[in-house]
Formats: structure tokens, sequence, C-alpha cells
């Protein structure tokens, strides 16, 4: 099994859903983890858990990551998990929703990786793992656009970081879930008006008929912090959905 003593893991948007199973299973692994979000109210539920930092840190903001990784020093493992989904095709998505999307889920990660690759570079070892999703390049999901444009972004991103360093130590790989249950998915599916029938129509294209939980996601997580012979790949982890 993965074990992370001595290893420093940086998790963002870590308050909730994935991210915050993440944090969890990396600090039960052993590793150091600082967990951070811009949710303070949700991020504060995790201080008292052992090996957890919690930190307030928005992704979108090359002050507070510059700050962060100060003040933390070299990170040994980076998990880009903060990100949005908008809803909606080309036609409905405005300009600024497209600009906001790639913020978060694309020029985040980039200004992350930029701030903790030095400390990697030095000590010739690190992982990067990147969220993406299985709609991206892996899959067209309708009304899904700006979220699929970026998520591929993410895949692009990781490849790319992969092949300039692959020769020094550093491991980037992307993970593309399907659908997972997390706050975000619960809200979603409330906003669509009848939650039992949102929630049937994810489950209905589910081959295993369920969707996944935070904490498999999280598995794969702590797998890809500790491997050392995969890197620049996209990890599908969606119960089948586009086997
Ligand atoms: P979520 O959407 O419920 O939570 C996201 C977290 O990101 C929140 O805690 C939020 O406060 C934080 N966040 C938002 N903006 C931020 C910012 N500017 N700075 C720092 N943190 C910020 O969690 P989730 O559904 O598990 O999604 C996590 C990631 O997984 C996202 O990138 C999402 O696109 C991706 N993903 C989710 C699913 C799914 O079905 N849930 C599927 C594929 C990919």
């Amino acid at each position: 099994m993965t074990q992370l003593h001595g290893k420093k893991a940086l998790v963002t948007g870590a308050a909730q859903g994935i991210g915050r199973a993440a944090a969890i299973r990396l600090a039960q692994a052993g590793a150091q983890v600082i967990a951070t979000d811009v949710n303070d109210e949700k991020l504060a539920e995790l201080t008292n858990t052992p090996n957890i930092l919690t930190a307030r840190l928005d992704v979108l903001s090359q002050t507070d990551i510059d700050v962060l990784v100060a003040n933390h020093g070299t990170i040994d493992v980076l998990f880009n998990c903060a990100g949005i989904v908008h809803n909606g095709t080309l036609l409905e998505c405005s300009e600024s929703d497209l600009d906001f999307a790639y913020q978060l889920n694309v020029r985040s990660q980039y200004q992350l990786i930029k701030a903790v690759l030095p400390g990697m570079l030095a000590q010739q070892d690190g992982s990067i793992i990147n969220m993406a999703s299985v709609a991206s390049s892996i899959k067209g999901v309708p009304n899904r656009f700006a979220y699929s444009v970026t998520k591929a972004a993410v895949i692009g991103l990781t490849k790319s970081v992969a092949a300039d360093y692959i020769t020094q130590g550093i491991r980037c790989n992307a993970i593309c879930p399907g659908t997972v249950d997390s706050p975000s998915l619960q809200d979603r599916l409330r906003a669509q008006g009848d939650y039992q029938a949102a929630r049937a129509a994810f489950v209905g294209r589910q081959p295993m008929g369920r969707i996944g939980t935070p904490e498999e996601v999280a598995e794969l997580v702590l797998y890809l912090a500790g491997a050392t012979f995969t890197s620049g790949h996209t990890h599908t982890i969606d119960g089948g959905w586009t086997a």
C-alpha cells in the first residue's frame, strides 16, 4: 500500500468533494497535507484531522499561491483539484463564462505548477496530479461546453508538463472522473428542479448502475501520489461509462 511518510502534499479545492476525500486519504497514508480552499467554513472541519494543516488559498490569486508556497517550502505532491462546472451548449456559453472556466480550471493549475516545480526539480522528484474529467477530449457530453473545453486543456497541460520534465524526476498525470457524488453534483441535481429524476438520469447512463464516490477517486489520487512509472497519462475513473 502506498505510504507517503516524509512527503508534503498540497491539495486545492479541499473543503469538500473529491479534494476533501483526497486530503484525508493522503494524510492517512502519512503525508503532511496542506488542505486549501476558499470555503473557510467547510475547510475548518478538517482542522483537527491528523497530518492535515488547513490554509485559505484562492487558486485565482497569484499572490495567494506565491505566499502559500513560500510559507511551506518544497511540495512533493500537488493535487490541482479546484474547479467549476458550467452547464450549457456553445450558444448558451457567454465569453465571460468561458473566460472564467479557463481561469479556474486551467490557468490556476498552470500557476500552481509554476510555483511548486522549481522545488520539485531541485530534488529531482515530484508528483503532479491535475483534475480533468471524461467530459473533455475523451467524451463529448451534452451541455458541458465550457467545462469540456477547459478539461481537455487540462489534459494538454498535463501531457506537456510530463514531456518536458520526464527526465528530471517529475510525474504529471490527469485524473478523469465520470460522475461523482460531491456537494456540487448535489447542487446541480437540485438546480434541475426534479432531484430524483435528475439523479436517475445520471445513474441511468452508468453501466455499474451507480455513480462514484469521492473516496473512490481519492484512492486513485493516493496511487498517483506515490506512483513512479506513470506520467503524461489520463487516468479515467468513471464506473465504465466510457469503456
Ligand atoms: P465540488 O465542486 O463540490 O467542490 C469544489 C471545491 O473547489 C469547493 O470546495 C470550492 O470551494 C473549491 N473552489 C472553488 N473555487 C475555488 C477557488 N477559486 N480557489 C480555491 N478553491 C476553490 O467538488 P467536486 O465535484 O469533487 O469537484 C472537484 C474537481 O473534480 C473539480 O475540478 C471538478 O471539475 C472535478 N470533477 C468532478 C466530477 C463530479 O462528478 N463531481 C467529475 C469530474 C471531474
